[in-house]
């Protein structure tokens, strides 16, 4: 049995590293470039088997040279692709990433593409694993119908469900009741309470208006400031930990397998925040997103 389970997307990266992410109109000289796995769902589920979770990751892909990419990502990284949709009308995802060399900042677009064409009927082939799971983790990069159908048959069926509500958009009153743990990074939470967050004091306020909406438990992640969890009662303030970040692409998704990882693992939430922390961390110090999921030996 799966102990967790992911449903989101494959995209294959493609990422232009440079002295800056260009303004509009501007060209300028880069000096590295790499295609790799992407996509929040599938680097989550990489962060998850390579901490040492038995993950499942729910997905759809096209039949062409990035859907292979695409299982020879899960096979490396020991995530079975029978959960895998594949289908032959469709493309495969790509990513579009700008990564600022100095900063590790970046700019992405994603086109999902098969993902868009995700529907319940499909879905409801793979239901049952995600019913067997303890955690349920998904994002905002497929189809919403799908998305709230999965978080409500989790939550029937007794699993911790986490919603990654990234890249932010609206999202049905009815989604809160089955949200746990919702995670957004600051720019997605500002787009849910309007409240640009600054300080500890902003994203308490963020916190609370999240909370207000019917979920149980938010943890806001601050990049390089860190993170604040609260769950109206509890209030945890984490400082990131000092790296040398080279490229942050990945971090939230290395935070939020991490998360999931650890709630597995019965921890408590701030034992489960304090790792998730550090692993979002280590993810900022390798060039990429989904290979740079760190191992559970980087830990050490
Ligand atoms: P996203 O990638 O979704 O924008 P964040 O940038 O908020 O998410 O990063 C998620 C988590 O990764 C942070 O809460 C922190 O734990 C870690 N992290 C991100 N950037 C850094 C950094 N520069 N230094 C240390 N930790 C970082």
């Amino acid at each position: 049995m799966c102990e967790i389970s992911v449903l989101g997307i494959f995209v294959a990266d493609i990422s232009f590293s440079g002295p800056k992410i260009p303004a509009i109109g501007e060209t300028i000289l880069g000096n590295k470039y790499n295609i790799g796995p992407g996509g929040k769902g599938c680097n989550q589920a990489i962060a998850i088997a390579r901490l040492g979770g038995k993950v499942s990751f729910i997905s759809k892909i096209g039949k062409d040279n990035y859907g292979d990419l695409a299982l020879i990502t899960l096979k490396k990284n020991k995530i079975s692709s029978s959960n895998i949709i594949q289908d032959e009308n469709s493309q495969t995802g790509v990513a579009g990433i700008l990564v600022d060399q100095n900063s590790g900042k970046n700019a992405i677009n994603v086109i999902t593409g098969a993902p868009s064409s995700l529907t319940i009927n499909e879905l409801d082939n793979h239901i049952d694993t995600i019913k067997k799971s303890k955690i349920f983790l998904t994002q905002l990069e497929v189809p919403k119908e799908v998305i709230i159908h999965c978080l409500k048959t989790a939550k029937e069926n007794g699993c911790i469900t986490i919603l990654n509500p990234a890249p932010a958009s609206e999202i049905s009153k009815e989604f809160y009741k089955y949200i746990d743990f919702f995670t957004p990074n600051e720019t997605e939470a500002e787009f849910y309470t309007g409240i640009k967050i600054t300080n500890d004091k902003d994203a308490k306020q963020a916190a609370d208006k999240i909370l207000n909406l019917g979920i149980k438990k938010v943890v806001i992640t601050l990049g390089e400031k860190g993170l604040f969890y609260s769950d109206g009662k509890e209030q945890i303030y984490l400082k990131a930990s000092a790296v040398k970040a080279i490229d942050t692409t990945g971090a939230g998704d290395a935070f939020n397998g991490a998360l999931a990882f650890a709630l597995s693992q019965k921890k408590t939430v701030e034992e489960c925040l304090r790792f998730a922390n550090r692993v979002g961390g280590l993810s900022t110090t390798k060039q990429g997103a989904g290979d740079a999921m760190p191992w559970s030996k980087d830990l050490f």
